[in-house]
């Protein structure tokens, strides 16, 4: 596809300078992602040479150069690519494994072709520059792009912030076990997936693979009903929006401007009692009310929470205002998950040290002896990583001292204890197995967990 080793030295590439970009970061649409975004020298020098082919080609710079961004970001299975205008130019980032990684600048003299090129393409409106726009490319639209990508639009200070996501095709099928949950949570959610009422939480922060999870939940919910029940059950979700179709189930999306809120759509769904409820995602007191509700009225829910760990899922439950006896009757299942770079198995770097090195886990204090740290090369683009692992933690919550815990709305720390006490192996153990194993890095360890 390109040589890298060619464009390692090429001096007209001015535009695709990391740092040049990071002392000039645009004021005023500073995201989190910013932090996150790591220089990656083999990505820029790919983009330099994509702006040279697309000059070249017969067709218009931009019209060439958007193209080839799009299909590059699919070869390289990127999840999202973002275009920034900033007072230097248009930075194009892909997210790969997670992470930002800045692969080069587009003239700032472009920011208007650039915008109005990928709205064409998502079938949007070009000439509203000043409000956000959300659209679609479909797959196929781009040759050798078999992904659809979702569009949104957002006015900066310098021009429109364009996000690109890519919907995955590769996990279309996927069911539970294939995901890499250990024996005995996969054990516990299959579990938890019979029962006819109770809320099943799958939590974790943003992009973490929570509803990828939830997807194959429903996979296995109309598998288990088909070939091990015997019987089917309906099954409902309500989404923001749908990521993938799932066969057997009915699918709502739902709609941003509709003044329908999540919570009385929810109610209006009871009223045609389904067995099964999905809620994308609960994010306020009336949604986690209403979905609580439901599952202490014969409905099995399942739904994604914001939280950083298992126990603190509790807590925040209980600080949007759901009532501690709701809670401890309707909740079946509460995991927190993550997903962490995995180390390139084909440059890896095995270190060692003969006094303990400290590391931090969510608060805890950890020894490590043996780590491998990533090094970077042909095989996985010069990032040192290749791929993601999943890391999960489930709450044991059949006790009578964890429901009394909770109906005494005691702290995360107690309910962690408790946790832990009954048989939970935390994040912070499974962080260190992960680094001795060399499956990841301490850095990734602590990009993914903070200190
Ligand atoms: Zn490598």
């Amino acid at each position: 596809m390109f040589t890298r080793k060619n464009q390692e030295n090429n001096q007209e590439q001015p535009v695709s300078d990391a740092k040049a970009a990071e002392k000039d970061k645009p004021e005023g649409n500073a995201s989190q992602e910013q932090e996150k975004m790591v220089p990656d020298n083999s990505l820029t020098s790919a983009f330099a040479q994509w702006v040279a082919e697309s000059r070249a080609s017969k067709s218009d710079f931009i019209v060439a150069m958007i193209q080839r961004i799009f299909q590059e970001g699919a070869a390289r299975s990127a999840s999202d690519i973002h275009f920034q205008p900033g007072r230097l130019g248009v930075e194009v980032r892909f997210r790969l494994d997670g992470v930002l990684h800045l692969a080069g600048m587009l003239p700032q003299s472009n920011v208007y072709q650039i915008a109005a090129r990928i709205k064409v393409l998502a079938n949007l409106v070009t000439f509203k520059q000043g409000v956000p726009q959300e659209g679609r490319i479909p797959s196929g639209l781009i040759p050798n792009v078999s992904r659809e990508i979702r569009i949104s639009t957002v006015p900066v200070l310098y021009g429109e912030r364009i996000v690109a996501r890519f919907f995955s095709s590769g996990n279309l099928y996927q069911l539970p076990e294939e995901l890499g949950f250990t024996e005995e949570i996969l054990e516990s959610l299959k579990r938890a997936a019979t029962r006819t009422s109770g809320a099943i939480l799958v939590t974790g922060p943003a992009g973490t693979g929570k509803s990828t999870t939830v997807a194959a939940m429903l996979r296995h919910l109309v598998k288990q009903d088909e070939y091990d029940i015997g019987t089917v059950r309906s099954i409902v979700t309500l989404e923001d929006p749908i990521e993938s179709a799932i066969d057997g189930v009915s699918q709502i999306e739902i709609s941003q401007d509709g003044d329908t809120t999540l919570d009385r759509l929810l109610l209006y769904l009871l009223r045609q009692d389904p067995d099964v409820i999905v809620v994308g995602e609960i994010r306020d007191r009336p949604t986690a009310e209403a979905a609580m509700q439901a599952a202490l009225t014969g409905h099995l829910l399942l739904s994604t929470f914001h939280a950083t760990d298992a126990a603190s899922a509790i807590s925040r439950f209980l600080e949007l205002g759901v009532e501690p006896f709701t809670l401890r009757s309707s909740l079946e299942f509460v995991m927190c998950q993550r997903l962490v770079r995995r180390l390139c198995p084909h440059c890896r770097r095995e270190m060692s040290s003969s006094t303990p090195n400290t590391i931090h886990v969510l608060r805890r204090e950890k020894q490590i002896t043996k780590w491998f740290e990533p090094v970077g090369c042909e095989q996985c683009n010069g990032t040192g990583y290749s791929g993601r692992s999943l890391v999960a933690e489930a709450l044991p919550l059949k006790s009578d001292e964890m429901a009394n815990a909770i109906l005494e709305r005691r702290e995360t720390s107690v309910l962690q204890k408790i946790g832990e006490e009954m048989g939970m192996v935390p994040f912070h153990d499974l962080a260190v197995k992960l680094i001795e194993d060399g499956v990841t890095s301490p850095v990734e360890i602590l990009r993914v967990f903070g200190l």
